[in-house]
């Protein structure tokens, strides 16, 4: 028998999507793993969903304004 506790239980990651120096990982404790370079959030799969529609919003709109805005900040 393993003398172990449930306390040992490790964490493996499985890389669900990947661009760049952003990644995201879920993992088998159920966690969501957004990594922006060396700053990472967790969050469950429902926050995940929620962020993916608001920042597509958020990308929708950027992309509707007037391209002399953009032509200013690049
Ligand atoms: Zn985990």
């Amino acid at each position: 028998m393993n003398p172990r506790k449930s306390s040992s239980k490790r964490c493996e990651q499985t890389v669900l999507a990947q661009n760049g120096h952003h990644q995201i990982t879920h993992c088998t404790c159920g966690t969501i793993h957004v990594t922006f370079r060396n700053f990472t959030l967790r969050m469950t799969p429902e926050d995940l969903a929620a962020i993916a529609e608001v920042t597509a919003d958020a990308n929708f709109v950027l992309e509707c304004e007037p391209p002399d805005r953009h032509a200013a900040i690049h």
